[in-house]
């Protein structure tokens, strides 16, 4: 017989329970088990007034805001009503079922307020990462470092070129991100390379071409532990290498200070490959750079390269093949200078006078009356890294390298971060760290928690 479901009887009392109601698998349940919130809190009271009426716990918008970037609600607006409608969610954020949702404006209330002045993702999010550590998560071996472009809320029709004069207005009146980029021009006193297009509402943006038509962005920058691909920290900069590999340095030496962790080896590409970062990492920080060294001196025409060339440490000269020496200083003089160039290098020469009579020449330096041998300031440290290139450990490290990758990949596709949403190197910076907070705690609940049956999640 065909059933009727039973409409109209206004039933007047209710008994139900949430904590019913969430699945056991869900992946909130496993995010609220290693999420203690304790201590952000005590971190937030100083910015708290001890008098009027109480504001919308800062607790309940970090939970809102950590259920955002897990499951991709990029918009606050959005995130306030699904928050609202999901019983999940409400379970994660503490709401009962008559409780106010906060409103969205909330959110960027306190975001350009409290919570920039205090820091407060970055202790969200270094609260989370002390807990993945106490939880075995980061073994410290092993770092990983990469970068990765987020486009930028900013209108490639709302750029200027770099090299015009800018005339931003009274300042009183300019938007946060404006004012921000002006405030950290003015203390760097640097007026900066003049870049191609400088955008109108996001200025701290870089202008980029990557195939396509040109964009603004960031780059989002991670230093990973390799067990578990956990994120020991995130860094917003410009896209440029320079840019990035200053983060990979803040990034390192922040780690080292705040939780004394410092890896035996570092994994990166070919952007982390310089000579100066390279002597940084093996001079100063004693840390094994299995990255792929940046080398121009292999000649491509069939010439003589310059590791045809013999280096002589004690003598501070090469030999060439045909066992004649270059210098970098051939006269004799009281006070030598250092022969460094702007690129931290000292170029070798040969003497005119051998290698015209060397039979060699025509395979050597066919064009020039003698020959030159570019050497970094930082060899030692590229000789080292080339050494490490030759190791089996060299080999895993690549494979390695592809956790970050994949890191980046899922930010894009399953947090649906590929566009910034806030403005400003503040903005990207807020945006970065919750998403690696997000990315640590489902991480940390996919590793530590059972895994679910095959059978249906929802409770009979
Ligand atoms: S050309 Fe000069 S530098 Fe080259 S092999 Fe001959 S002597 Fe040496």
């Amino acid at each position: 017989m065909m059933g009727r479901q039973a409409t109209g009887r206004e039933q007047l009392f209710y008994t139900f329970s949430m904590e019913d109601h969430v699945p056991e698998h869900h992946l909130l349940r496993g995010i609220h088990q290693f999420l203690d919130l304790s201590a952000f809190r005590q971190h937030m009271e100083p910015f708290y007034s001890s008098v009027g009426r109480p504001s919308i716990d800062p607790e309940l918008m970090i939970r809102m805001l950590i259920v955002g970037y897990c499951f991709g609600i990029r918009s606050e607006r959005r995130l306030c009503e699904e928050v609202h409608l999901n019983l999940a969610y409400r379970w994660f954020c503490r709401l009962g079922l008559e409780d106010q949702v906060p409103n969205h404006s909330t959110f960027s209330k306190n975001r350009h307020g409290r919570f920039r002045d205090s820091e407060a993702f970055r202790e969200v999010f270094e609260n989370v990462l002390s807990r993945c550590m106490a939880e075995g998560l980061v073994r410290g071996e092993g770092f990983a470092t990469d970068a990765s472009i987020i486009k930028a809320d900013a209108q490639r029709q709302r750029g200027v070129p770099g090299d015009q004069a800018i005339d931003w207005g009274d300042l009183d009146e300019a938007t946060r991100p404006v004012r921000e980029y002006i405030a950290a021009l003015e203390e760097t006193n640097d007026p900066d390379t003049p870049r191609k297009s400088v955008s109108l509402t996001d200025p701290a943006a870089t202008w980029i071409t990557r195939g396509g038509p040109a964009f603004f962005a960031y780059s989002t920058n991670y230093l990973i532990d390799l067990k578990a691909g956990i994120i020991v920290d995130v860094e917003a900069s410009a896209v440029n290498s320079a840019a990035e590999v200053e983060a990979t340095r803040t990034m390192i030496d922040r780690v080292e200070d705040k939780f004394d962790l410092k890896p035996e080896r570092l994994v990166g590409d070919t952007n982390y490959g310089s000579a100066a970062l390279l002597n940084w990492l093996v001079n100063e920080k004693q840390i094994e750079p299995h990255v792929p060294v940046w080398d121009k001196s292999e000649r491509q025409d069939g010439t003589l390269s310059r590791s045809d060339f013999e280096w002589n440490e004690q003598a501070n000269e090469y030999t060439c093949p045909a066992g004649k020496t270059l210098r970098s200083d051939w006269r004799p003089m009281k006070h030598r200078p250092t022969r460094i160039t702007k690129a931290d290098t000292i170029i070798y020469r040969s003497h005119e006078r051998e290698c015209t009579v060397c039979p060699m020449k025509a395979n050597c330096c066919p064009n020039t009356s003698f020959r030159k041998i570019t050497r970094s300031i930082h060899e030692k440290a590229r000789d080292v890294t080339r050494a490490i290139a030759m190791t089996d450990a060299y080999d895993q490290s690549g494979k390695d390298r592809k956790k970050v990758e994949m890191l980046f990949a899922h930010l894009k596709r399953i947090l649906k971060l590929d566009k910034l949403r806030l403005r400003g190197f503040s903005g990207a910076k807020d945006e970065f760290l919750l998403a690696a907070t997000a990315q640590n705690l489902r991480r940390m609940a996919k590793w530590l928690m059972p895994a679910a049956p095959e059978t249906t999640l929802i409770p009979a």
